[in-house]
């Protein structure tokens, strides 16, 4: 029986579904980055390995093909909690992947998947797009994605693409997780040198790093021993910091929340084919809407003040989805609306 494989995958996880063409969920599996650009496509190729191999499709060792394959040789059926291998071609795979917009990463990633996946289809396309089919599965609708990195989407009915941000954590991510909890160190150093006001994040990041002085951090994040994931995660002590009172910690995630409303302005103001909807959805995604109602206010607050006409929808529970429906349809054509 066919397989199909969807992945999804960002600047702090992976995630992997494999599919049966009825679209029944047979595996899942996760693993770290697969951000192409800022951790390399090696990095990506491995996170889709190592979740796939999770997710039930075996692998005969690093950087070989995944073979679906019957009973697993002894010694190897352990790995899945002794649930077994999922046996069958792997025929389509669909990967939403962050930095999968750029050349020449987008590229050497189709050509690595293919080494993995042997004589199977596959479809690459940049988590944005696999984020806002998981909310709309093709209908109407505007994606603001916050995670790790940052980006606003539209598609058009006639595949027509209107894109804001998602220019990467050196260039752009403004408003996303990485974005706030740099935001954040450079707060406690501003304070450390009485630049800039006292503020209760010194203690925050002390502790969520377990150092005495902040000014400790700042080896270890330019050597990545704190790497992009563990900044964004600062995001959520951030939030509880703005919660209990602090002004500084209230001011970046203001700061964010009005970054994010740009990012869903400039798409609203270029995407022509949004133009006859009076209200636009925003599918939300990404780990930043996962903070909380603080937040959430935040962000429909400088929605309403910068983009009226959009309307913040329910938080994307799953961005493979949109993955798995990619392969879905490249599997069967079109597809039926259910
Ligand atoms: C990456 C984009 C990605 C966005 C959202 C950015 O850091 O450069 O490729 O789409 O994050 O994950």
């Amino acid at each position: 029986r066919p397989l199909v494989v969807a992945v999804d995958g960002g600047g702090s996880r992976t995630r992997l579904w494999v599919l049966d063409p009825e679209g029944r969920l047979l595996g899942r599996g996760e693993a770290g980055s697969s951000n192409l650009t800022a951790a390399g496509v090696e990095v990506a190729a491995r996170a889709v390995t190592e979740a796939a191999e999770r997710a039930g499709l075996r692998s005969a060792g690093p950087g070989e093909s995944l073979e679906p394959a019957g009973p697993a040789s002894p010694g190897t059926t352990g790995a899945r909690g002794g649930t077994g291998w999922l046996d069958g071609p792997v025929a389509v795979v669909a990967l939403a992947l962050a930095g999968a917009d750029r050349e020449p990463e987008a590229g050497r990633m189709r050509a690595r998947v293919e080494g993995l996946f042997p004589g199977s289809s596959v479809e690459l396309v940049h988590d944005g797009v696999g984020a806002l089919l998981a909310g709309t599965l093709g209908g109407p609708g505007l994606l603001l994605l916050a995670g790790t990195g940052s980006l606003a989407l539209a598609l058009g009915p006639e595949g027509q693409e209107v894109r804001a941000g998602g220019w990467g954590y050196l260039l752009g991510d403004e408003g996303s997780g990485y974005w706030i909890g740099r935001e954040a160190i450079r707060a406690a150093l501003r304070a450390h040198d009485g630049r800039g006001p006292a503020t209760g994040l010194t203690t925050v990041l002390r502790e969520a790093a377990g150092l005495e002085d902040v000014t400790a951090l700042v080896g270890p994040v330019h050597r990545g021993e704190r790497d992009r994931g563990w900044i964004a995660r600062l995001a959520r002590p951030v939030v509880e910091a703005a919660d209990a009172g602090d002004t500084v910690a209230a001011r970046i995630l203001d700061d964010a929340a009005g970054e994010l409303a740009l990012l869903v302005r400039a798409v609203l103001e270029r995407a022509a084919f949004l133009a006859p909807l009076e209200t636009v959805p925003v599918v939300a995604a990404g780990g930043l809407f996962r903070l909380g109602p603080s937040w959430g206010r935040r962000v429909a607050g400088a929605l309403a003040r910068e983009a009226p006409r959009a309307r913040l929808a329910e938080r994307v529970q799953d961005p493979v989805v949109g993955a798995a429906y990619l392969a879905l349809r490249r599997f069967h054509g079109e597809l039926p609306e259910e």
